[in-house]
């Protein structure tokens, strides 16, 4: 990747270690990487000014069902709980096939870079028609983005007990194996990695425990990192008392589900030992506010996670229970959020922006991500404060209180995938219309 110098930022928020700020810096990157930070660099290669700008480290989405862009607010699971909510859209997806896997992720990954976001995983759990994850890891790679797809499954179906039909399970030894063809395929450990497969069962009650278990032992061998849903609601917490005869956390310990190497997202039902449990083993996780809104699921205890020590990270969930994937809204309602519950000085914007950025990448074992500083990834947004949202703001640098919610220019690994508020990378309006022509076919 050629020289870049990002000229003149009229505020830099680093998130680095000191959480530095910085007014009218230059920000070089080079090969992928950040090369140097400081007032009046010398002007070498491409330029691009951003006086008027407040630049901060590419957001980091650590939940997603990119799929569920195709199934954005359908009628019937618009007001319903989770399980209610699972079971109206089951049918819908079980019509899903490979280029409604590649065009709904392509639109979810267009839709986080325009909100500032650098790096995503992804949860895909269910394979339908032909599909596989190899449809969307192509559909991230074509669009540019720095990517973190889960080999998602699920094995218990309705005959079994379990809440999702039985046409969308699969056999255990099935899904174990497709996931060492993935990693062996797909993943690259190496630092500044785009790809990085993950495991990941879709929850508690959808798949058996000795898949929870073997799962574990299979990320081990492999060194790769683990994924489910977890405490996510009541209904979800009493499901693992009746069926495990003990509370998520446990479940999960027993299972090999704790450790750095793993992250869970919601959370929002963790009492204090599931918290204390979390930060011991240092286990990640992902926080999805408006989802948990969305589908009344409550308020997930993240001031009193982040003041344990436990690794936070942002998701926006799938677009079928938010419905909208902007990650910098999301961190604006994680904020709101814990005002609700705790008062207005229970977390800030800066706090939350952190938690939306170098946050994240922890979760996601990125120590090279999430943070401007030499010699990290060069994963960069550019929030012009120039216009309407920022106008009469004291502070354009609290992005999160008074916008803007969209980036004017996003650099993932030194490329420009986001100039002037456009995806630069696919041809936009192709995406979207195919998307309409593909919702369309799925509602008639
Ligand atoms: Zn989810």
């Amino acid at each position: 990747m050629p020289e870049l110098l990002i000229k003149n930022a009229s505020h830099v928020l680093t998130m680095d270690d000191g959480r530095r700020e910085m007014a009218g810096a230059d920000i070089r990157l080079k090969d992928g990487v950040i090369v140097e930070i400081g007032e009046g660099l010398e002007t070498t290669g491409e330029v691009v000014l951003a006086k008027g700008c407040v630049v901060t480290p590419g957001l980091v989405n650590t939940h997603h069902h990119l799929y569920q862009t195709l199934t954005r607010a359908v009628p019937g699971g618009q007001d319903a709980l989770l399980f209610g909510w699972l079971q109206t859209l089951y049918p819908i997806w079980s019509r899903f096939g490979p280029e409604e896997m590649f065009v709904s992720a392509q639109v979810g990954i267009a839709e986080l870079m325009l909100s500032g976001c650098t790096l995503t995983s992804d949860h895909l759990y269910l394979f339908p028609n032909g599909s596989t994850l190899d449809d969307t890891i192509h559909a991230a790679a074509e669009i540019g983005m720095r990517f973190q797809p889960t080999r998602g499954a699920m094995s218990i179906g309705e005959s079994d007990g379990g809440l999702p039909p039985d046409m969308l399970v699969e056999r255990e030894e099935d899904i174990l194996n497709d996931a060492i063809r993935l990693v062996d395929r797909f993943h690259d450990a190496k630092e500044g990695s785009m790809c990085r497969v993950g495991i990941a069962p879709c929850s508690p009650f959808s798949v058996s425990r000795d898949l929870m278990r073997d799962a574990a032992i299979l990320a081990r061998d492999k060194g790769v990192m683990l994924h489910t849903h977890l405490a996510e609601n009541d209904e979800d917490i009493a499901y693992s008392l009746e069926k495990f005869g003990c509370r998520p956390g446990q479940y999960a310990e027993d299972l090999g589900w704790t450790g750095d190497d793993v992250w869970h997202a919601h959370c929002v039902k963790l009492d204090g030992q599931e918290i204390d449990l979390f930060a011991r083993s240092r286990t990640g996780v992902a926080h999805c506010p408006c989802s948990n809104c969305r589908l009344g699921s409550g308020i997930a205890p993240v001031r009193d996670l982040r003041d344990a020590g436990v690794k936070v990270g942002l998701g926006v969930d799938g677009s079928a229970s938010n419905d909208a994937g902007n990650l910098v809204l999301e961190a604006r309602q994680s904020m709101l959020l814990q005002r609700v519950s705790r008062g207005a000085d229970a977390m800030s914007a800066r706090e939350a922006l952190e938690i939306a950025t170098r946050g994240g990448a922890e979760v996601l074992g990125r120590p090279d991500c999430g943070q401007i500083a030499v010699g990290k990834r060069a994963d960069l947004a550019i929030w012009d404060v120039t216009g309407l949202e920022s106008a009469g703001s004291w502070d354009p640098a609290a992005l999160l209180l008074a916008g803007p919610v969209q980036v004017r220019d996003l650099f993932i690994e030194g490329r420009q995938t986001v100039r002037s508020g456009h995806v630069t990378t696919v041809d936009m309006p192709r995406v979207i219309e195919r998307q309409n022509v593909l919702a369309r076919t799925l509602a008639s």
